[in-house]
């Protein structure tokens, strides 16, 4: 489960930030991880409830998490799709297979609130 060491990779950031900003306390993380950037969402969030746990910084902070949409444009009838759910299987115009995404792989730390 690789979310895990995206999660200590997160607390190290907030660490960091929390010194800049001479913060004790995480409040809220807001991320955005898109669809297709190969997090699942829920084992995301288990990390970060486990190592929110451990960290005195982390502890009760709350993850919020945005799913950006991701825009797929089928290769052959060139209609344009935009979910942020799951990827489509087939156009749903011509199914054709193909469908091209764009975004959706970005894993941002969007906002930080801290006390
Ligand atoms: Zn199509």
């Amino acid at each position: 489960m690789h979310e895990i060491s995206l999660v200590q990779g997160l607390v190290q950031q907030l660490k960091e930030l929390a010194a800049e900003n001479q913060a004790t306390k995480v409040i809220s993380v807001t991320m955005d991880i898109g669809p297709l950037c190969g997090v699942v969402v829920d084992s995301f969030q288990f990390g970060f409830d486990i190592i929110s746990a451990e960290e005195e910084l982390m502890r009760g902070a709350q993850l919020i998490v945005n799913v950006p949409p991701v825009r797929y444009t089928c290769t052959g009838c060139g209609d344009v799709l935009i979910t942020a759910g799951p990827r489509p299987d087939c156009c749903p115009k011509c199914q054709e297979l193909a469908l091209f995404p764009e975004g959706g792989d970005d894993l941002i730390l969007r906002q930080v609130e801290m006390e």
